[in-house]
């Protein structure tokens, strides 16, 4: 037996189209980014005419979040949902990012999968539920953030002034739940040398070529790092993402500056990365006293993971098999996603959105029946999760 929500799909659509057709690039992706001043406009309206009892947070002049709140009868739980507002840049698309064309079920144009699908299907998740005549018991609380795509500002003051029960992150999953992702280590490395003309070598030191002996280590340290394994999301990683150093063709360079990227899986913590990385430049020292270098850790983000009993995964997995019936995959991101920034505030939290291809990419488009799918998914776990009437 599957029970499934009478989404008014009309209305769905009509959502997800408007929103497509308002820019929302994020601004410090692409210069001509307008932000999300406009999208986060157009979403209060909507909620306001739901009667949700709306707020915001200005971020920048650019940038807003926008919370809605259907407030429940009292005794239950809440639930919070999530999706970002902005999008990333367009100068890259083979389509008209901002005209919503649709063809063969699919909703195309810059944001369709990341994330506006899901923010139509959050909205009207509520809406199917408030013309069936439910109420909550718990609060539901939408939120729609701004600047996921770079540095996550909208995410880190929501988590100040919001909580609830658990959340459910609606980035884009293939409507899988998505029980864990990798985190990030930013790590900016100085390599020192001394300048002098090429011609007279005992008078320089290369920081290019000593800056080589740490990229070649890092092939090793990734084989070590392979030791460690998650389930889901495989092993940690580390690689060198940018280099510069050097002043011209004829002189040692006395300066060689590299950035490099680790990626971490659940259980790892930030000493984890220090610890390796003190005893790599400790061995290098050893080696070679002429290697001289630092690193700085600039920007860090952490992992996140879930078990499969917490609540929200169970409830979010019966709703699954109450619509399909059948049983829900459980799944693993590579990226990073705002799910940790939430979990860790201490909201437990789940991913899970819809289908669709083309994210960052050149031709993005969400699959239509799979928004529909997520909205009557949403509005069953918002069912069970914040109990209530009717
Ligand atoms: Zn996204």
């Amino acid at each position: 037996m599957t029970s499934r929500f009478p989404v008014d799909e009309k209305k769905l659509m009509n959502v997800l189209r408007s929103l497509i057709e308002i820019n929302s690039v994020n601004p410090y992706l692409s210069h001509d980014g307008p932000g999300e001043s406009e999208i986060a406009e157009y979403i209060q309206g909507v909620l306001q005419g739901m009667n949700l009892e709306v707020h915001t947070q200005q971020l920048t002049d650019k940038a807003v979040n926008v919370i809605g709140i259907w407030r429940g009868t009292g005794g239950g739980k809440s639930l919070l949902l999530n999706g970002h507002t902005d999008t990333v840049g367009v100068s890259n698309m083979q389509i008209p990012p901002f005209v919503a064309e649709v063809r063969e079920g699919r909703v195309y144009g810059r944001g369709s999968c990341d994330m506006k699908g899901s923010l139509a299907a959050m909205i009207l998740a509520v809406d199917t539920l408030q013309r069936t005549g439910y109420q909550p018991a718990g609060d539901v609380i939408l939120t729609f953030v701004a600047d996921e795509e770079y540095k996550s500002i909208g995410t880190e003051a929501l988590v100040k002034s919001y909580s609830a029960d658990a959340a459910i992150v609606c980035e884009p999953s293939d409507l899988t739940a998505v029980v864990a992702h990798k985190g990030f280590v930013w790590i900016t490395v100085e390599v020192h040398g001394k300048a002098a003309h090429g011609s007279r070598p005992a008078e320089g030191i290369d920081a290019i070529v000593k800056a080589g002996k740490l990229l070649a280590e890092l092939e090793t340290l990734s084989r070590d790092l392979e030791r460690k394994q998650h389930p889901i999301l495989g092993v940690p990683s580390i690689h060198a993402s940018l280099i510069s150093g050097g002043t011209e063709i004829s002189t040692y360079p006395d300066y060689c500056r590299i950035e490099l990227e680790r990626r971490t899986i659940p259980g790892e913590q930030l000493v984890d990365v220090t610890v390796e990385l003190d005893a790599l430049f400790r061995r290098l020292k050893e080696a070679d006293d002429q290697f001289q270098a630092s690193y700085e850790i600039t920007f860090v983000r952490e992992p996140f993971e879930i078990s499969d009993d917490a609540p929200i995964v169970q409830t979010l997995q019966s709703a699954y098999r109450n619509y399909f019936g059948e049983e829900q995959l459980i799944a693993g991101f590579s990226g990073w996603a705002d799910s940790s920034l939430i979990h860790e505030a201490g909201t437990p939290t789940v991913i899970f959105g819809p289908y669709g291809a083309g994210l960052h990419g050149a031709v993005e488009y969400v699959d239509f029946d799979s928004v529909v799918q997520m909205t009557s998914i949403l509005a069953g776990v918002i069912r069970s999760f914040c109990q209530g009437e009717k």
